[in-house]
């Protein structure tokens, strides 16, 4: 599809008068869209229609962080007419369960966000209780596509055997509490046996890389500096977070990722290894603020009253909880009730 000719304008909704600190990020948001429309020759180009992705790993219960997620993700799809991907990131073998796939699916039903590519009942086990053929979207079923991307890399001889272990590194890399742990890159420079670890790193180079994230602005990141070589495969054989979702993404044709604020550190890294895949049209991004309680006291899991599970056994309405998710993401002035039909008119394109 080509590149429209001209910026749509954003119209700025009701929650973008709040006074919110959150509340002037949809002005960003527009000069954004705005400033994409003078696209780099790696660079999506903005369209009206872009295709965006819901991508949960069943390793738990969906709680009102995805919710917030899924506003963005089918806000803006909807908005900008494109369409929603549901995909299973369920590269962690050792974390994820069928049980947590099942919940998650029908937690995604109850809510009303219906994919439009590889919707909820195309993951659903058959009437006798097996799975499905192998699911294109389904990231257990598609070990071929990463293998066949790591032969890519290593054809570029920018892959090489990793034998330190977690210990080892930790030992290696003083750091400061929170702060995230360089690999100093011991094996790029004495690589070992191939066949000792099915560990395998990405040399990176020293590129900065420079985006604009379409909620937070111009960012610049080193991925060099921030991680150092990226681990594609651990010591077990299981593909990364890293690897399998720049892949994914690009065999998904995704146009923007839309995650939270926390995975803010990984675009930097996922463009580079996209690129390095033969990526020539990267896919924009946007990350959402992690929901947080009015006091402003992180909301996680371990608080048990974000489970949409939970929730709706306690009673609530898909609507209540679509509405609280909305007003704690800082996209709504108050906690009203939002149909998961309704939420594009968060994100309204004129
Ligand atoms: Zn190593």
């Amino acid at each position: 599809m080509p590149p429209e000719s001209h910026a749509p304008s954003v119209r700025i909704g009701h929650a973008e008068r709040a006074a919110s600190p959150q509340g002037t990020w949809r002005a960003h948001f527009a000069e954004s869209v705005a400033a994409h429309q003078a696209v780099g020759p790696d660079e999506a180009p903005v369209r009206t229609r872009w295709r965006t992705r819901f991508a949960p790993a069943p390793t738990g219960y969906l709680h009102l962080g995805h919710v917030a997620n899924a506003i963005f993700v089918w806000g803006l799809a909807r908005a900008f007419g494109g369409a929603v991907v549901l995909r299973l990131e369920d590269h962690d073998r050792s974390r994820c369960r069928p049980a947590f796939e099942d919940a998650l699916l029908d937690d995604l039903d109850w809510l009303g966000f219906e994919a439009d590519i590889a919707p909820t009942s195309s993951y659903r086990l058959t009437s006798e209780g097996a799975r499905s053929a192998p699911h294109p979207y389904r990231q257990s079923d598609n070990d071929a596509r990463y293998v066949a991307a790591l032969a890519v890399l290593e054809q570029q001889r920018l892959i090489y055997p990793c034998t330190c272990t977690r210990r080892d590194i930790a030992s290696l890399v003083p750091r400061t509490t929170g702060e995230e742990a360089r690999y100093p890159g011991t094996c790029r420079d004495a690589p070992g046996d191939p066949a000792s670890t099915l560990a395998r790193r990405m040399l990176l180079d020293d590129t900065v890389e420079s985006f604009v994230d379409l909620r937070l602005g111009a960012m610049t990141q080193q991925p060099s500096a921030q991680c150092g070589d990226l681990l594609v495969r651990d010591r077990s054989g299981g593909w990364t977070y890293q690897f399998a979702v720049a892949v994914d993404d690009a065999a998904h044709g995704i146009d923007v990722i839309i995650r939270g604020e926390d995975l803010l550190s990984s675009t930097g890294r996922q463009r580079q290894l996209s690129r390095r895949l033969g990526g020539v049209r990267l896919p924009l991004v946007l990350h959402h603020p992690l929901l947080v309680h009015a006091s402003g006291e992180k909301l996680s899991k371990a608080n048990g009253d974000t489970a949409v599970r939970e929730r709706r056994r306690a009673g609530a309405t898909a609507a209540a909880l679509i509405g609280e998710a909305a007003h704690l993401a800082g996209l709504t002035t108050s906690r009203a009730p939002m149909d998961a039909r309704d939420v594009a008119s968060l994100f309204l394109v004129t």
